[in-house]
């Protein structure tokens, strides 16, 4: 599933493919997965910005927004298992099955389509009239982004909560961009555990947390993203990261930093893993 360093490595793609395009054409197929949840009356293709040319690719959290010269913004979100594939010109690739939506690109230096694909459909795309309208919506409901997060934005969006620090950290309203997977190596490199209360961690704590999740999305970002199921970055290439997990999908396993056996439960409604040996669980006060 998708994470902050597998939608900016889309976002950096997307830059470098389909920057200053217009689209000609919008193939909308399934309607459903547009403005899901909201009462709205059915997008239209200029909703979809049809007739506009791409200005701006920009990114905050797990979403991911193209802007087009007159301000229209789409919103994509993918979700579980979303993806946007970039058709090159010389290319011909058949429709996969999923496809819902197709933007047919003229003046891209190299790509002359892109296609949302969602398998499993937990992702979508929201239609916005402006970046003001993008900002007091759908992305004022995000915390600040996890790559640019600083220690004393995360330390004051932490203080007094008595959750554990795996549900604080997925919470895309503490933090945006972080799912299962980088929660989990990033508390394993920090040396805390994932029920540690979130508003028990002292500053240097939350320095180290903040060096780590920092760090770690980087070297994700640089390495295309992880693995996980059906993730292919929008060239149709897999992502490296996984083979440097430490924790995440290693139940079962020993810790490759004391030889321990790892511990793995469900957490926040998440498989969590986890050394207690490195990640002890310390009860402390403030
Ligand atoms: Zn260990």
């Amino acid at each position: 599933m998708p994470e902050l360093p597998e939608v900016e490595h889309l976002c950096r793609h997307l830059r470098s493919s389909i920057q200053d395009a217009t689209i000609t054409e919008v193939h909308l197929r399934r309607p459903g997965i547009v403005n899901p949840g909201e009462k709205r009356s059915r997008a239209s293709s200029r909703d979809l910005l049809l007739d506009g040319t791409i200005c701006n690719l920009e990114r905050k959290g797990k979403q991911l927004a193209i802007e087009v010269e007159d301000g229209r913004i789409l919103c994509i979100h993918l979700g579980m298992s979303g993806r946007v594939q970039v058709i090159k010109r010389n290319e011909s690739v058949d429709l996969e099955p999923h496809t819902h939506c197709t933007w047919l690109l003229h003046g891209a230096p190299e790509a002359r389509e892109i296609r949302f694909v969602d398998p499993r459909r937990f992702g979508g795309l929201w239609t916005l009239c402006s970046r003001e309208k993008l900002l007091s919506t759908r992305w004022d409901q995000l915390g600040p982004d996890a790559l640019i997060v600083n220690p004393d934005i995360l330390a004051r969006r932490l203080s007094g909560r008595s959750r554990g620090l795996k549900s604080a950290l997925l919470d895309q309203g503490v933090v945006a961009g972080l799912g299962n997977i980088y929660v989990d190596e990033t508390l394993f490199r920090a040396g805390l555990n994932p029920r540690q209360p979130a508003g028990t961690l002292k500053p240097d704590e939350i320095q180290c947390l903040v060096t780590e999740m920092v760090g770690i999305l980087q070297e994700a970002i640089r390495m295309g993203g992880s693995t996980i199921r059906t993730w292919l970055d929008s060239s149709g290439k897999k992502g490296d990261f996984a083979s440097t997990h430490r924790v995440y999908g290693r139940s079962g396993c020993l810790c490759v930093s004391c030889g321990q056996l790892l511990k793995d439960k469900i957490i926040a409604q998440r498989q969590t893993v986890w050394c207690s040996k490195c990640q002890p669980l310390r009860r402390r006060r403030r």
